[in-house]
């Protein structure tokens, strides 16, 4: 052994520089970092505490699993590697995974009889292509297995140093997870002839690794023993995985040439859960009511109740209803109908209540157009939209250009409808498949795209908020959202249904904090929506007393940090706070969740979807994941909307059938959010999968400032990123690299933007490069593109 411990230290060693060069190779690129999905968040600490589930695999699958490899010359070990390396890869979602293998060291040339302890771990680096199949995923493991046996001499100690693996006091470098198959049994049993041998290990309490899953030949298959870290994992979640692995296994079996990802992992149960059970949303709502009936008949429930207080006078619900049918009829006079649209540009106040209540009244679709976007973005929704009326006010005219289209002017001072009739309307051809409304977002290829909405979806959405959290006559909501915002919707249209008040409060007004603790006093608001980080800023200027009457807070847009929730609940402590979520394109939001005071400490939870609404966490082959893994959220159910206007491929792509409900011809809204379920079957939101950023609640697709940076004469390329390069502080940064030896001017890039932008989308930080850096596959480097000066 002495020979042996000196041998391994002698360095260099021929043989070893050998193994050294195959290290060295199969990990030239990053080392992976395998992720688990834990079940806790990872302490800042690597601890030791390990348990172990035992799980059985029973003789039959043991023996088809060991002829499927033996057909093609692989062994049971290579098999079970494949499958399990292909476990932890749809488990992490990463596509390269190491696994550690102990080599016990003796087998090497004429070391059999060595008494020591000679084991070394090798690291087995898999690199998956889950869309090849699962004959292709054999072949590489035993190939990688024979290839790492060979080269076993080569420690993992030393490799560690060579590689200048970072270490990192919450996890072990390079191997977190190992495999071993106990083969030795049957010859134990050969030397010990004529005694009943049973052999078995104890469970360890303490475990280096996060995993470590023993194979153990038996009589009745194969026993795996799965150590695990139980700072990380709970019992029946190892347990889960390993019937994860079993159904993959039988499914490796019968179909080996089936895509490696897309062979099942699910029991039916669990599929049920995530599918079915945690999706048990069916209520029975009017489905064939228009969005405006739901007013008019509140309309005849409280006619001189108010309905809208704006600059402190009100307008009773009669009021509200007779000047909105006036100009309804009008509209209806020029063309005005079902999935026609009518562009609406005007300041927050009574005026623009009636003026979408009209709209809809007329049976055509809303289309907001925020009078503080720059003329060119305007006129781009405008020809986009091409709507048949567009209702303005008198100092707003010269923002809509002069192209050839019907404008009303809301303030007139005698208007052209004044002498219309002021009762309802007739649906004229009216049902509630047709449009409500068309709100632009930005859109990656450089303009915005409009999110069509239908009257059942915004319906379905209301019906749902009065059922959860219930307006009556004694409650006032704050309208602050600007109305290009899909929020502002159930801000008007929420109050005006159920009896209670709509607030409006002043332009601008949902910019300062002061101002709305002002009004949340003076106006009795009961209920209002935040933006995670203006409820930060809120929270942090508020005093206790202002919350006066205020009930609930709504809050949507972006994640919303345990850590702010729990602020809440200190400073507002008999207010009720929501997290909200849901995408422009289906109809404002689809999930929800009530947060309670000292929460569980991990993030705030979206929730579950609500009525007639149906999530999917879905794999890169759209099969739903199992419960704690991440996947694609996808939304189905009675809110997704019709798609973008004018947009068929784009809509093509994001708008799918469904292919899990029962209804015929259903579809689905695939988000590009990242998310999974939580055990007890309500959603976390873990972020985008693409460029799209929340940036103060507003929704930018970096992609469209890229684009227009791009227009500038000056500009070679652009890169725009979103930045937190302080806790908080998330802004936009602009990367350009220049076309003309003549400096870029930040100021003119930022003019260049403002006339196409809203302010909102132009970077605080521009940065002018000679080159932008790219990475070797030709894309942008984004790790190499530097921080702005923080000190300036
Ligand atoms: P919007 O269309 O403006 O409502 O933006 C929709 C996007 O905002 C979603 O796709 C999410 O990325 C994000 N989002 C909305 N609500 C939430 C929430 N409660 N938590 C985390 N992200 C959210
Ligand atoms: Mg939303």
């Amino acid at each position: 052994f002495a020979d042996y411990a000196l041998a391994q230290s002698t360095d260099p060693h021929p043989v070893l520089a050998e193994d050294e060069r195959y290290w060295l190779s199969r990990f030239s690129g990053e080392v992976p970092v395998l992720e688990l999905p834990s079940d806790r968040p990872r302490p800042a600490r690597r601890s030791f505490a390990s348990s172990r589930e035992d799980y059985q695999l029973d003789r039959a699958l043991v023996d088809a699993l060991r002829a499927l490899g033996a057909k093609r010359g692989f062994s049971l070990f290579a098999t079970l590697l494949a499958s399990f390396s292909g476990l932890l890869s749809r488990l992490s979602g990463q596509s390269e995974v190491v696994v550690g293998i102990p080599a016990a060291g003796q087998a090497l040339d004429g070391h059999d009889h060595l008494v020591g302890h000679c084991v070394n771990s090798l690291p087995l680096l898999f690199e998956m292509d889950m869309s090849k199949p699962v004959t292709y995923a054999l072949e590489q493991a035993q190939s990688t297995l024979l290839d790492a046996i060979e080269h076993q001499r080569y420690t993992l100690g030393t490799l560690l140093r060579k590689l200048k693996v970072g270490r990192d006091p919450s996890r072990l470098p390079l191997i977190s997870v190992m495999f071993n198959i106990d083969q030795a049994l049957e010859q134990q049993r050969h030397a010990l002839q004529g005694l009943e041998l049973d052999f078995d290990t104890n469970p360890r309490s303490h475990e280096n690794f996060e995993l470590f899953v023993n194979a153990v030949q038996v009589e009745g298959g194969l026993r795996l023993e799965c150590q695990y870290n139980t700072a990380l994992f709970d019992g029946s979640t190892i347990r889960r995985w390993l019937g994860y692995w079993r159904t993959m296994l039988e499914a490796m079996v019968a179909e080996p040439e089936q895509a490696f990802g897309r062979l099942a992992l699910l029991s039916e149960t669990e599929r049920w859960q995530v599918l079915e059970k945690w999706n048990d949303t069916e209520i029975d709502y009017p489905h064939d009511r228009c969005l405006h009936e739901l007013i008019e008949a509140q309309v005849e429930r409280t006619p001189h109740a108010a309905a809208v207080v704006s600059d402190g006078r009100n307008l009773s619900y009669a009021e509200l209803n007779a000047r909105a049918n006036r100009l309804a009829r009008h509209l209806r006079t020029l063309g005005a109908g079902p999935d026609q649209r009518v562009a609406i540009c005007a300041e927050r106040g009574a005026g623009m209540v009636v003026a979408l209540l009209a709209v809809l009244k007329a049976g055509a679709a809303y289309v907001p157009l925020d009078p503080t976007y720059p003329a060119d973005r305007l006129a781009y929704m405008l020809r986009d939209s091409a709507p048949s009326v567009v209702l303005t006010q008198s100092h707003l005219q010269e923002l809509l250009g002069d192209a050839p289209r019907s404008v009303l002017l809301l303030d007139a001072a005698s208007p052209p409808w004044a002498s219309e009739e002021g009762g309802n309307l007739e649906r004229a051809g009216l049902d509630s498949s047709h449009l409500a409304y068309i709100i632009y977002t930005s859109g990656s290829t450089g303009q915005p795209k409009g999110a069509m909405n239908e009257h059942r979806g915004i319906v379905n959405r209301l019906l749902w908020m009065q059922d959860a959290y219930r307006l009556g006559a004694d409650d006032a909501v704050l309208q602050k959202t600007p109305f290009s915002f899909d929020v502002s919707v159930w801000e008007f249209f929420w109050p005006l249904m159920t009896g209670a008040r709509l607030v409006m409060a002043r332009p601008e007004g949902h910019k300062d904090p002061a101002y709305l603790a002002d009004i949340i006093q003076r106006e009795g608001i009961t209920t209002m929506h935040f933006v995670p980080s203006m409820l930060h800023v809120f929270l942090e200027s508020a005093q206790r007393s202002e919350a006066g009457k205020l009930r609930h807070v709504m809050c949507s847009g972006e994640a919303l940090p345990a850590s702010l929730a729990a602020r809440f609940h200190e400073r507002l402590p008999a207010v009720e706070l929501h997290n909200l979520y849901g995408p422009t394109e289906a109809a404002v939001d689809v999930t929800a969740w009530a947060c309670v005071a000292g929460g569980d400490g991990a993030g705030v939870p979206i929730g579950r979807p609500i009525a007639n609404t149906r999530m999917y966490v879905l794999d890169a082959f759209g099969q739903p994941v199992p419960m704690g893994v991440a996947g694609e959220l996808f939304i189905g159910g009675i809110q997704v909307g019709r798609g973008y206007h004018n947009r068929p491929e784009l809509t093509a792509e994001r708008f799918l059938s469904d292919p899990f409900a029962r209804e015929v011809g259903a579809r689905m809204y695939k988000t590009g959010d990242l998310g999974r379920w939580r055990h007890d079957g309500s959603l976390e939101y873990l972020g985008r999968n693409d460029f799209q950023v929340k940036l103060r609640g507003f929704r930018i697709e970096l992609g469209e400032i890229d684009t227009r940076l791009e227009t500038h004469p000056g500009v070679a390329q652009a890169v725009v990123i979103a930045r937190q390069d302080r806790p908080g502080d998330m802004r936009l940064v602009a990367y350009v690299s220049t076309r003309t030896a003549a400096a870029l001017d930040p100021a003119a890039l930022a003019e260049h933007l403002k006339s196409g932008l809203p302010e909102y989308m132009v970077p605080s930080h521009f940065i002018v490069m000679d080159a932008i850096p790219l990475s070797p596959n030709g894309k942008v480097d984004r790790k190499a593109l530097p921080a702005p000066d923080t000190t300036v």
